[in-house]
């Protein structure tokens, strides 16, 4: 179950993806294997761990660069990271650099922004995957087909904006991008 390699979990905003995350790393510290877990310094929603929306904690390290995970994971068997879309650039080798030490690398993150354009590192990493995870959530203007888009509300036209309740999940024909 926790061969070595990169898994990416991937999906709109509340499509589950942290809890997905988590999931599995409750499984890897049932199987008593090393974890340990990332979320990088941008998201500054809480600082000493990731949660779902369902109100499932566990403990994370914040850090600045995905190079600051490779001294941090040399005892790791399992490597968890959320929000991967917030490090604009470096994990997809650092990623691989614990991959290749015989880690899985389990990477929760957007792939595509508010504009629907591919964000940042996902892309690559869903590239360099051996599994990956899509995940949808129910559009909410529909509320019949599954969402794949993450429309903004309100807010500026900044890619990177912390904040639920200026989002919203959208289906392929619901979602417009914002003007
Ligand atoms: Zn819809």
């Amino acid at each position: 179950m926790f061969s070595p390699g990169l898994v990416v979990i991937t999906g709109p905003m509340f499509s589950g993806k942290s809890t997905e995350l988590i999931r599995r790393l409750t499984i890897a510290n049932i199987a008593k294997l090393p974890v340990v877990v990332y979320k990088p310094a941008r998201d500054t929603r809480t600082a000493t761990q990731i949660c779902s929306r369902d109100g499932c904690c566990i403990a994370a390290t914040t850090v600045a660069h995905p190079r600051d995970m490779l001294p941090l994971s040399a005892d790791a068997r399992v490597v968890g990271i959320d929000e991967a879309h917030f490090f604009e650039d470096g994990l997809p080798e650092v990623a691989m650099t614990l991959a290749r030490a015989g880690k899985q690398v389990i990477v929760a993150g957007l792939n595509l922004d508010f504009q629907e354009r591919p964000f940042a590192c996902i892309p690559a990493l869903l590239a360099l995957a051996e599994e990956i995870v899509q995940m949808h959530a129910l559009c909410t203007a529909c509320y019949e087909r599954p969402a794949t888009r993450s429309q903004r509300l309100a807010g500026g036209m900044e890619q990177y904006q912390v904040g639920d309740s200026e989002y919203a999940p959208r289906c392929l024909v619901c979602y417009r991008p914002t003007t």
